[in-house]
């Protein structure tokens, strides 16, 4: 009689564990990329990947374009996913036009669409990708491509329409980033102040700028403006989250930019956020990252 109990308690001991787990299906995001300036991309999408899967509120794919050219054969099934993450960068080629018209149509009627770093860098012709990342650099990005973004001392938004390219960077830094906006879902609840671990600390960014929202910004050493670092835009019915950080691995390592894609991406998809800041998060004078492990 005593085994038979044993026997059930441990029959039973899984579903105890289930009670814990998230009670809905995990949601569904997809990376795409294939072509970027940043040769590390084959590793960064399998970080961004894990990192999401890390939250248990996702299962992640991956659709990888050809290395050259528009790839005729790059359809992916953008419908079924919750949201889609961009790993392309400068020079990437056009997709497909009916690639392009189902994306448009995906984020338009309420898809979730999260950039990052070079990936608005891509496409400066194609007008639907300007408006979604709100702004861009590089690409011959000018006056044309829409005004300057940044933010005065007080956090107030700019746009500056005066001529000139779109796209810098100066040198590689840590840099403090600055929440300029304290009740958003994805920056809620992280210090007002926090250090991020080496990046490019993109400036001069131009775009439509179209229903763009800036929740954090950091100060270029080149431009002394305060750079948007976490924003969103809205698309139609879609939301779009972008971040400019992440130029190389040692960038994605950093628990501040893990946790703003985590939570950056959650609320592209859901437009609430329900991830944590977690406790190794950086402080204004304290780095903080995590070691990939691959
Ligand atoms: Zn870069």
């Amino acid at each position: 009689m005593k085994h038979i109990f044993l026997a059930a308690a441990v029959l039973a001991a899984p579903l105890l564990f289930s009670v814990n787990a998230p009670a809905a299906e995990p949601m569904r995001a997809l990376i795409v990329d294939g072509q970027n300036n940043h040769k590390v991309w084959p590793k960064t999408t399998q970080m961004m990947k894990s990192y999401l899967e890390d939250t248990k509120l996702f299962t992640v794919d991956v659709a990888t374009a050809a290395p050259r050219g528009s790839d005729p054969n790059f359809k992916p099934e953008f419908g079924i996913y919750d949201v889609v993450v961009c790993n392309f960068g400068h020079g990437a080629a056009r997709w497909p036009a009916e690639t392009e018209k189902a994306f448009e149509n995906f984020v338009g009627d309420g898809g979730g669409f999260v950039v990052v770093h070079a990936a608005d860098n891509s496409f400066p012709d194609w007008t639907a990708y300007n408006e979604m990342i709100g702004i861009g650099g590089w690409g011959g990005r000018n006056e044309k491509s829409g005004p300057y973004v940044y933010t005065n001392n007080e956090g107030d938004l700019i746009r500056d329409t005066s001529a000139g390219r779109g796209g810098n960077h100066g040198k590689q830094w840590e840099f403090p980033v600055v929440v300029r906006d304290r009740e958003h879902p994805i920056t809620r609840g992280m210090p007002v102040e926090w250090l991020h671990a080496q990046d490019e600390l993109y400036d001069q960014l131009r775009g439509p700028a179209l229903n763009m929202q800036i929740l954090a910004t950091a100060e270029s050493q080149v431009t002394k403006r305060h750079e948007p670092m976490i924003f969103t835009v809205k698309y139609g019915k879609g939301r779009v989250f972008h971040t400019p950080m992440g130029h190389a691995e040692y960038s994605q390592e950093c628990v501040g930019f893990i946790t703003t894609l985590q939570r950056g991406t959650e609320w592209a998809a859901t437009g609430k956020v329900s991830i944590a800041i977690p406790d190794d998060f950086p402080t204004a004078d304290r780095l903080s990252s995590r070691k990939y492990d691959e």
